[in-house]
């Protein structure tokens, strides 16, 4: 569902990524590792085009992404994106950044966006929640209003960038909780995460990123318990 091949990017004279080949199945959850600047994010963020790339071409559910800038809008209604930081609208209430998009390009009604709206709060337990604003909520809370919103576009894919790094501790589980549920309901799902535990238990396959490139990859028992490269086992060794 996911092709990326031959991928290469810059920032100016900086080469983030390097020769990035990368084919993900429908259903399958990647989990993406790696440290500091190894440009996890910024590999993540190319597939829905929040950043373009220089060189190689990136397909996306049979739409290719590296054609001139038009298909944007039809790759954007299909993957879902979550932040570290959140990134609800602070004057919108919970309801509200749920319905927005759906009204907008989904072409909804009011009344249509906010039934699908309250199911998937529901589902992230906290439709409660709907008539606050984002700044009466807890980390964990406003988290899971931002992977409840990405689901009322009912996107095929789910992109993660560190969703549970911005959190406190107790509020991890409950957001791993609801990332959990997703996968098992067969959600297509790239995460950028530390959450080792996570990758252990849900990934189908684990990317260990550095300086750019994918160094190694493989299934979980494979790769914490066989890691291949110096820079895996270095890597493992400073965050398990
Ligand atoms: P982290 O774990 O800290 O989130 P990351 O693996 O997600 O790191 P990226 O955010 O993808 O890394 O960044 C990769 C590299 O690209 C870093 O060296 C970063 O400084 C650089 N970089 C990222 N965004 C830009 C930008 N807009 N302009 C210039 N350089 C950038
Ligand atoms: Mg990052």
């Amino acid at each position: 569902i996911i092709e990326m091949a031959g991928v290469n990017k810059w920032y100016g004279q900086f080469q983030v990524l390097t020769g990035i080949d990368l084919s993900v199945r429908a259903g399958e959850r990647i989990v993406v590792c790696g440290p500091s600047g190894s440009g996890k994010s910024t590999l993540i963020r190319c597939i829905n085009r929040l950043e373009t790339v220089q060189q190689g071409t990136i397909t996306v559910d049979g739409i290719e992404l590296t054609a001139g800038g038009k298909n944007v809008d039809r790759v954007r209604a299909e993957v879902g994106m979550v932040f570290q930081q959140f990134n609800l609208f602070p004057h919108l209430t919970i309801l509200e950044n749920c319905t927005l998009a759906p009204m907008r390009s989904r072409g909804m009604t009011q009344q249509q966006a906010e039934e699908v709206a309250m199911q998937y709060l529901t589902r992230v337990r906290i439709p409660e929640q709907a008539k606050k604003y984002p700044a009466q909520l807890s980390g964990g809370q406003q988290q899971r209003v931002a992977i409840a919103r990405a689901l009322c576009m009912a996107p095929k894919i789910m992109l993660f960038d560190e969703p549970t790094s911005a959190l406190d501790p107790e509020m991890v589980k409950e957001v791993l909780d609801t990332m959990i549920a997703l996968a098992e309901d067969g959600m297509t799902m790239l995460c950028v995460t530390h959450e080792m535990g996570f990758a252990r238990s849900v990934a189908d396959r684990v990317i260990f990123m550095a300086e750019g490139r994918i160094v190694e990859q493989g299934a979980p028992t494979q790769f914490f318990d066989h890691p291949q490269h110096e820079k895996t086992r270095q890597f493992l060794g400073q965050i398990l």
